[in-house]
């Protein structure tokens, strides 16, 4: 008899990301899909642009794998304008969307039987490709309503196996925002027991407090054990370019590289042309902003508005209701599934982006960065299904 091909025992058993399976069943059902993080209004005309000359005038050849020099250029020049970072372009790494980077800094970074620390909830991506590596996930959980860190109890997790902590901030699917304070601790933290930290801030831009992002890449001791992940994705409200970023210091950046050569090579090189002149544009970035700020209120008024208690949030494009708090005696699961096909509204079951034991099961994630009339329709749609309940 012959023997079925054998899949990796991570990729055996598992299931489709939530994102995916949302948005999958949205397009089904034609349900209006406020699950999976994305804008669908119309892109920044002047991106459109940048891409389209960069398609017909610049090279449609491969760039160098680390990415184009003018993004890797830009990169620097953002982040030194907006976080005081002093980085050089042989620090940065052009990579097909975060998703890649954080499978380069596993694979540069992890090896069999090393402890990652990883705080729930977290991206679903994170998990799996830790175990792909060969590491053992250690899980430190986050509590609602405001998802703090706790030096105690990551400290507690640490062994002596424990080489890397990964840490998502601002927070997604939370929309909070890490404390100076904590940053600080989680920093003396991976100083004392000589850890890297791979830091996904695809949120840095997408924050409604006022305040600067600060990256864990600051913080003293921090600058040669941190890699920094960004996202164009995020920053254009432009998903589907794939088009983000490591920053990392020295040897870890060519470590870093040197993964990437052999993940994706490089990523698609007009988008990277008009990435590297978008991040000079300060006007689409301020309208951007000012546009999901308002989507982020209007969301909010509307949910809280059907009886609906919102969580408090600082940053990301989204909201989350808090269903106990609203008097909604449904689960997260069972809620996003009921109002899928019941009120025709895809949602984000917060308990999805928890492994293992001890997820709040009471908590759904909607995406605010959708037009006005999207956002009506689909606050009508719940706030109609919410009251029949
Ligand atoms: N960041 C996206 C979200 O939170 C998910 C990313 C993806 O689907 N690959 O909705």
């Amino acid at each position: 008899m012959k023997s079925l091909p054998r899949i990796h025992p991570v990729y055996a058993e598992m299931g489709t990301t939530v994102f995916e399976r949302m948005s999958a069943l949205a397009r089904e059902t034609g349900a209006i899909n406020l699950g999976q993080g994305f804008p669908d209004g119309p892109a920044p005309q002047p991106l459109l642009d940048a891409a389209a000359r960069a398609l017909y005038e610049k090279s449609n050849q491969y760039p160098p794998s680390t990415g184009l020099m003018e993004l890797r250029d830009a990169v620097c020049v953002h982040y030194a304008r907006t976080q005081g970072l002093a980085l050089s372009p042989a620090e940065v790494i052009v990579t097909s969307g975060a998703t890649e980077a954080i499978a380069a800094a596993v694979l540069a970074l992890v090896s069999p039987g090393d402890e990652v620390i990883l705080f729930q909830p977290a991206y679903d991506a994170y998990a799996p490709m830790v175990r792909r590596a060969g590491g053992v996930p250690v899980s430190v959980l986050l509590e609602p309503p405001h998802f703090r860190y706790d030096p105690a109890t990551i400290e507690a997790a640490v062994t002596p196996r424990t080489r890397a902590i990964m840490l998502n901030d601002p927070l997604n699917p939370a929309g909070t925002v890490a404390s100076a304070e904590e940053l600080d601790a989680i920093a003396r933290i991976c100083v004392v027991h000589d850890l890297v930290a791979i830091c996904d801030e695809v949120w840095e831009q997408v924050r409604f407090d006022g305040v600067a992002h600060r990256s864990l890449m600051v913080c003293d001791g921090m600058a040669e054990r941190t890699v920094k992940i960004g996202s164009a994705g995020k920053i254009f409200g432009l998903t589907g370019w794939k088009i983000g970023w490591i920053a990392a210091r020295g040897n870890l950046a060519t470590a870093l590289g040197r993964v990437h050569q052999f993940l994706t090579f490089t990523s698609a090189v007009p988008l990277q042309w008009a990435v590297a002149e978008g991040l000079g544009m300060a006007d689409v970035l301020a309208d951007l902003h000012a546009g999901w700020a308002a989507s982020r209120a209007r969301l909010k008024a509307g949910l809280e508005g059907a009886g609906l208690v919102v969580l408090p949030n600082a940053a990301t494009w989204f909201l989350c209701v808090d269903l106990a708090a609203s008097g909604v005696a449904l689960t997260d699961r069972d809620f996003s599934e009921r109002a899928l096909r019941e009120a025709g509204v895809a949602t984000v079951p917060v308990s999805a982006l928890y492994e293992g034991e001890g997820a709040p099961t009471h908590i759904v994630r909607l995406c605010f960065t959708k037009p006005d009339a999207v956002l009506d329709e689909a606050l009508a749609r719940l706030g109609a299904w919410v009251r029949g309940l």
